[in-house]
């Protein structure tokens, strides 16, 4: 049960979205443009926000900017363009997560609810530990990583990723595990994972043919481990 906002300026949208996850007794809010959600969320306390990217008023990665700039709620974005590019600017311009649309009842819930454990679990106390792992440099606590003492710039997604694999550094992880830990779901497809290794991949300057820390094991799994020669 979570308190939502639904910004969504196509009535018919907003309408089923709201019957649905009033249906899942999430407790809902709803407004059609980019400037009544900033109202919305400097008034209220929300656990998800779902945004709309085709607003009437504002660009959707400016209405997220402009939320980012006032609270740190999970923000979902739902989007009918089903561009890449666009995507993963909105994921490291603060997005927790997107769905294109038409998206079905249960794909909402899921990532919602992925969405609620993180941020909840992010509310507990994380370990203070700072990873170190080769020339890397992981501070959960901080959620901040560095390269060879160089901040890296990562999504949460990525951090979550990059985090979880260099706790167990050599060891092979199994990509249902990785969608269970990381992504907190049971099910999935592989190319979620992928297209997140790859973004990593690029920020860490390595990629897939010329691997240094993350290595993929086709068939197997992922696991990161310090670059040879790398002393620790
Ligand atoms: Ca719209």
């Amino acid at each position: 049960m979570a308190s939502v906002l639904v910004v969504e300026d196509d009535q018919f949208v907003r309408s089923a979205l709201i019957r649905h996850l009033t249906e899942a007794s999430h407790t809902v809010r709803s407004v059609g443009t980019a400037l009544e959600a900033l109202r919305e969320v400097a008034h209220f306390r929300f656990d998800v926000v779902i945004l709309d990217l085709g607003l009437p008023d504002l660009d959707g990665a400016e209405a997220l900017k402009m939320l980012r700039g006032i609270t740190d709620v999970p923000v979902i974005i739902a989007t009918a363009r089903d561009d890449e590019a666009e995507i993963v600017r909105l994921l490291n311009d603060g997005a927790d997560d997107y769905l294109t649309k038409p998206f079905s009842v249960e794909h909402l819930s899921a990532r919602m609810a992925a969405v609620l454990r993180r941020s909840r679990a992010a509310g507990e106390a994380p370990p203070s530990r700072v990873i170190q792992v080769g020339g890397l440099s992981i501070d959960p606590l901080r959620r901040q990583a560095e390269l060879d003492g160089d901040r890296l710039d990562l999504t949460r997604r990525e951090f979550d990723l990059l985090a979880f694999l260099a706790g167990r550094p050599g060891v092979v992880v199994p990509r249902k595990e990785l969608l269970a830990e990381v992504w907190q779901q049971s099910y999935g497809d592989d190319q979620t994972i992928d297209v997140h290794l790859s973004w990593l991949r690029r920020k860490l300057g390595e990629t897939a043919a010329r691997p240094r820390y993350l290595h993929t094991l086709r068939g197997v799994g992922v696991k990161l481990e310090p670059p040879n020669g790398h002393r620790p």
